[in-house]
């Protein structure tokens, strides 16, 4: 939807542009054509792109600063226009090449009606929605509106379905199972006792799943920039570890906390609370009993920083790259007996990066893990830029 409305506006500017160029340059031609009889043949449009006047250079400048790259072309492609450099799978030597984009070309000129393809030059890691449109004159502009994040999201999303599902069906398959088995024994306690014990530890994976993916979801809710007041960083950190006192006292962990109070950052409240939740509950769930969890907040480089630190399990160098994916654990056959469902750094990753920050880990196996947040200055640009008049 988005995609499509940047196009409409796209092509609306493009259509002004070149409109107001033509109907400019018609007094132009008529006086190019007065001095050179021979010259008659010449368009409006082509004559357009071939004077450098001062209002030329500046309609140039507007159409490279358009947000997709355009280039105005004949019906097989002979350009007269580029705004910008285009990958040489596309366009070469002044004509574009692409079979697909000459072919649009070919119907558009046939039809008179735009048209509008997703293609990618290079095998799915930039995808455009090119658009093809007559300008009159026997010309055609065909605009490139990358359009790689919304194929990634679509993308993504049909993962996370399929994800999600075969994350549910394991533990729905067992239970469903386990019941059956349970009616088939209903005379031998022992059985029974072991069965239920189990359908309640899977029934309690899955309530934890879907609690995780409502906070993944919350997470990803998108609030206007600059609509957010600061927020005092210590606070929040400090309700995150309070949340997890039950689970801290069970394995008889000593957490220290060391906060800044100073610190503040640009962030919304529940988000922040649950990454830090997120990675504490991480820190100890995969500490030894007796283990030591540490947190601190501090200013670095002007924003908030987060450590969270444990001398725990660790995580393999070679698995830290993909444990912020969804549903990415170390130890599947392990979180069977921990717990955990490898939506915790999604999370944090989600939250972390909404909110303009980083988030990093420096593990190593046997020694413990420590996850760190960096946060953006808690100034905002209109305040950035009242401090920098100021200073003038
Ligand atoms: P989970 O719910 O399984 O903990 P996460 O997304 O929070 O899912 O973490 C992904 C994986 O990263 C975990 O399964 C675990 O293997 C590893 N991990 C995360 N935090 C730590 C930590 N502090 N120490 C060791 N391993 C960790």
């Amino acid at each position: 939807m988005a995609a499509q409305l940047s196009i409409v506006v796209i092509m609306a500017i493009i259509a002004i542009v070149v409109v107001g160029m033509a109907s400019y340059s018609i007094g132009l031609r008529d006086g190019e054509a007065d001095r050179h009889s021979g010259i008659g043949k010449i368009s409006d449009m082509e004559l357009l792109f071939m004077q450098d006047s001062e209002r030329n250079v500046a309609v140039y400048t507007l159409l490279e600063s358009l947000p997709a790259p355009v280039v105005v072309c004949d019906a097989y492609g002979a350009t007269l226009f580029t705004s910008r450099h285009l990958d040489s799978t596309i366009w070469e030597d002044g004509r574009l090449v692409d079979s697909e984009i000459l072919g649009m070309l070919s119907v558009v000129s046939d039809s008179g009606t735009s048209r509008t393809r997703r293609m990618s030059p290079d095998d799915g890691d930039t995808w455009y929605a090119v658009t093809v449109a007559s300008v009159g004159d026997g010309l055609f502009s065909v605009t490139f509106l990358d359009v790689t994040d919304q194929v990634t999201f679509e993308r993504t999303r049909r993962d996370f379905v399929t994800n999600v599902s075969h994350e549910l069906k394991t533990p729905a398959g067992a239970i469903s199972l386990m019941a059956e088995t349970i009616t088939d024994c209903a005379d031998d306690p022992e059985a029974v006792k072991h069965f239920s014990e189990r359908i309640s530890k899977e029934s309690a994976r899955m309530s934890e799943l879907i609690a995780k993916l409502i906070e993944l979801q919350k997470t990803q809710v998108i609030v206007p920039d600059g609509s957010l007041e600061p927020i005092v960083v210590s606070d929040v950190v400090k309700s995150a570890a309070d949340e997890l006192e039950a689970q801290i006292a069970n394995k008889s962990i000593t957490l220290s906390l060391n906060l800044d109070p100073h610190v503040t950052a640009r962030i919304q409240t529940d988000a922040l609370r649950s990454a830090v939740k997120n990675l504490i509950e991480n820190a100890v769930r995969y500490s030894n009993t007796k283990g030591r969890v540490g947190v601190t907040v501090d200013c670095n480089d002007g924003g908030a920083r987060i450590r969270v630190v444990d001398n725990g399990i660790g995580i393999p160098i070679a698995e830290q790259k993909r444990i912020f994916e969804r549903f990415y654990r170390v130890d599947r056959g392990r979180s069977r007996d921990t717990g955990g469902t490898g939506v915790g750094l999604a999370i944090v990753k989600s939250v972390v990066e909404e909110a303009g920050g980083t988030v990093s880990v420096w593990s190593r196996p046997s020694e413990g893990a420590t996850f760190t947040i960096q946060l953006p200055p808690a100034i905002s640009d209109s305040e950035a830029a009242e401090a920098a008049a100021e200073a003038r």
